[in-house]
Parts: structure tokens; C-alpha cells; sequence
């Protein structure tokens, strides 16, 4: 990965003078719920809008997300806000309908990272595109795995890259869902610098109490951006009820961030 520097251009393409936020709800549920988060979000700092369609879930029973469906209410969410949007894909066939459906930036879900032949399949189904791609760390506390997918992409002739902290699994008691092992997050930026790398505070803590705290931490740790899950009725959410802040406390604690100028 040499010339990594051209990575960092969709960044600072942006001219953002905050960094960058991602945020809109766990699941897409409904159009009529994709649609009011959106409108609520749009005239704030968000710089996309997320949802997740495709749901892998630990274990099964639970919510799996509408599925393709869901591709629609994200072009409706640009025709009607102008929000640019994201998904997590877990496979080709999620890339190829993303792609079709112009998702502007995709993400790869922690439970995909951990796997060296999805990771394959999916650069593979991506290939050669300027579309924005960010890898979330694996479940486990694995970097070789995170750089190793973001290696697969990266000749896969995919430039615009990034990486998503969420934290690790862990049999700790703690009072993270997700424990952040702080130093490998950092492990990661001093070996790919030029990646940009966004804190992801909902799966760290599990739970809408921790989420500034966590947030200042990661832009306290020079991280690029946040993504923060974001619902007008979080207790009543189809997934991660516990983690997800409404749109009003979402521009609370942007307002509320300390954000380190490149001068400080
Ligand atoms: C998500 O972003 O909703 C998600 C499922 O995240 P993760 O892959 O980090 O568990
Ligand atoms: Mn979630």
C-alpha cells in the first residue's frame, strides 16, 4: 500500500470544519421511520445518512432487516433531503444491489472483517470502485484482520477507504457492550495514517448514556469522524433500543464535542 496518501483525499475533499458524522438509525424499519430520521437530521452536521438493511445478527430470531426494500427508501432519502446515504453490505450480491441503487459510501460490518473469504468476495464485487468503503474492526481483538481487509480492498483498486472503530467482544466484565481497546486503535493509525478512522461510540458502550463521553475520547485521540446511531423513538427501536439517541440529543452532543483544530 504505498502512495496511501491518495486515501485521504474523499476526506479532505469534504472541506469539513467538524469531523466527519454519520448517523441515522441501527435498522431500517419502515419508510415512513427511514423517511422522519432523515428530514429530522438533514439540516444538522451530518454528513451521511446510515441505515442498515442487512442485519447479521449473533444469534437468530431477531430482527434481519427489510433487505432489498430498504435500497428504495435510501433513494428516496436523497431525492427528498439530499443526505447522502450508507448501508453494511455482507456479500456480492448486497454490493451489486448497494452499487445499482447509488448507496454513496458502504460499510463492512464487524462480523464480515473477521472473515478473510468475505472480505475477498466483497473487494472482488467492488472492484474498481470510487465509491467511499469503510471497514469496521472485527468482533475480536484481531489488527491483522482489520488491515488485512482493508488490504483486500485496497488491490482491489478501491481508493477511497476508511476504517470504523467499534470495539471487541470480550468475556470481561465491563461496562462497554463493546470494550474499546483504545491501543489498537491507535496501532491502527500509525500503521495506515493516511486511512481515515471514525469512532463508532453506539456499539462501543451499548448504551445512549456513554455515547459523548466516548465520542470526545476518540476526537480527543485525532479520529476522523463518528458514527452515532440516531432514532426519534430509540427505546422502541427494532435493534440496539438501548445504544440509539434521538435527533435532538445528537445535535446536543455534537454542539457539546470539544473538536481539536489542527492548530492545537
Ligand atoms: C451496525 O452498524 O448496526 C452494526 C451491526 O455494527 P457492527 O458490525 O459494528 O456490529
Ligand atoms: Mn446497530
Amino acid at each position: 500500500m504505498e502512495n496511501k496518501k491518495e486515501m485521504r483525499t474523499w476526506l479532505d475533499d469534504m472541506k469539513l470544519d467538524h469531523p466527519l458524522v454519520i448517523a441515522g438509525p441501527c435498522s431500517a424499519e419502515t419508510e415512513e421511520q427511514v423517511l422522519k430520521i432523515a428530514h429530522q437530521l438533514k439540516d444538522t452536521d451530518v454528513n451521511y445518512y446510515r441505515a442498515g438493511i442487512w442485519k447479521p445478527r449473533t444469534r437468530p430470531g431477531n430482527f434481519e432487516g427489510v433487505g432489498a426494500l430498504g435500497l428504495k427508501w435510501l433513494q428516496k432519502v436523497k431525492e427528498e433531503t439530499g443526505m447522502k446515504t450508507c448501508t453494511e453490505v455482507a456479500n456480492a450480491a448486497h454490493v451489486k444491489l448497494a452499487l445499482e441503487h447509488d448507496v454513496d459510501l458502504l460499510w463492512i460490518g464487524a462480523r464480515s472483517t473477521v472473515s478473510p473469504f468475505i472480505m475477498q468476495e466483497i473487494a472482488d464485487a467492488l472492484e474498481g470502485t470510487d465509491k467511499i468503503v469503510l471497514v469496521k474492526n472485527p468482533v475480536n481483538p484481531d489488527l491483522s484482520l482489520w488491515l488485512g481487509g482493508i488490504e483486500r480492498l485496497y488491490s482491489a483498486g478501491i481508493k477511497n477507504l476508511g476504517a470504523i472503530h467499534r470495539g471487541f467482544s470480550t468475556y470481561e466484565k465491563s461496562k462497554y457492550r463493546n470494550i474499546p481497546e483504545w491501543q489498537l486503535a491507535i496501532e491502527f493509525q500509525n500503521k495506515f495514517p493516511d486511512i481515515p478512522l471514525i469512532n463508532d461510540p453506539s456499539h462501543i458502550t451499548g448504551n445512549r448514556d456513554m455515547i459523548f463521553d466516548v465520542s470526545q475520547t476518540a476526537l480527543d485521540l485525532n479520529f476522523d469522524g463518528l458514527m452515532i446511531e440516531t432514532h426519534f423513538d430509540p427505546d422502541n427501536a427494532w435493534s440496539d433500543a438501548a445504544q440509539q439517541v434521538t435527533p435532538e440529543s445528537l445535535v446536543q452532543i455534537m454542539t457539546n464535542l470539544k473538536i481539536r483544530k489542527e492548530t492545537d
